[in-house]
């Protein structure tokens, strides 16, 4: 199945990029991509918060270029020192943010719970919040992959289900953990199950409007596999980490076709 809304190409810049670095790169995309971005995509930039302002400035005649916060804190304002609220990313020219990055499940401890916080105060906030979710080796070679695919967006999305979320505004990225930075892509059996295993429980979750979520998938995507990844079933879209860091390799995965 393929939504209508626009094919997403989601670079996952994590702590890299000076802000010298990040204005290159994001220059360098937008001129790269200005007459080869196939027109039914968009492109998402998620670089460091120390670079998103440069990175707005930079994108601000791109077309089809979208802005995002790798992280935030699920609050208006207040005491809590060293986060980042949903409306300070906003004034930057964010429209996108990310939560449950495994990178943030596993190095940093973060809970369903407050994925789920984050899910909904972002949406609420007016972002378009990209869940990630997927399993580890050990639960994939348990045969757990359904169960903790269920399990993560039952859970990340338990407090965004009661609060009417437009479809539009929320997508979910698969990324099994052991593809994550390791050159290990999932085969296209793999993604396609998983995908269809999503798709299912947000159908079940939201009805119609389930069908009409983004599911981009995540875990060494390539120059060399990207196409490959694009053309499946459920594949609404890539979110690509290691790749989104030079502007040739990020260029030809968001003109892969
Ligand atoms: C990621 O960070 O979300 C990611 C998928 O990284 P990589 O493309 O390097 O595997």
């Amino acid at each position: 199945m393929k939504t209508n809304v626009k094919t997403l190409i989601a670079g996952n810049w994590k702590m890299y990029k000076t802000l010298a670095q990040a204005e290159k790169l994001a220059d360098r995309l937008a001129d790269r991509l200005a007459d080869k971005l196939p027109a039914d995509r968009e492109v998402l930039l998620l670089p460091p918060f120390t670079a998103l302002g440069a990175v707005a400035f930079s994108l601000k005649d791109a077309n089809r270029f979208l802005l995002g916060a790798q992280n935030f804190y699920p609050a208006q304002e207040g005491a809590f020192t060293g986060e980042i609220a949903p409306f300070m990313l906003q004034d930057l020219g964010c429209t996108h943010a990310l939560a449950g990055h495994s990178e943030r499940r596993h190095v940093l401890g973060e809970t369903d719970g407050l994925i789920s916080r984050k899910v909904a105060f972002g949406l609420q906030a007016g972002l378009h919040m990209i869940l990630c979710i997927g399993e580890t080796l050990d639960q994939r070679k348990q045969g757990k992959v359904e169960h903790v695919l269920k399990g993560q967006l039952l859970l990340g999305l338990t407090e965004a289900k009661d609060a009417a979320v437009a479809p539009e505004t929320l997508s979910i990225a698969y990324e099994p953990v052991w593809a994550i930075g390791t050159g290990e892509v999932a085969k296209p059996s793999d993604i396609l199950s998983a995908h269809a295993v999503i798709r299912k429980t947000l159908e079940e979750m939201f009805l119609d409007c389930g069908g009409k979520i983004r599911i981009l998938y995540g875990g060494s995507v390539k120059p060399d596999n990207a196409a490959a990844i694009l053309c499946l079933d459920n594949v609404n879209g890539v979110l690509v980490g290691g790749a989104s860091l030079q502007d040739d390799s990020f260029a030809a995965i968001a003109a892969a076709v």
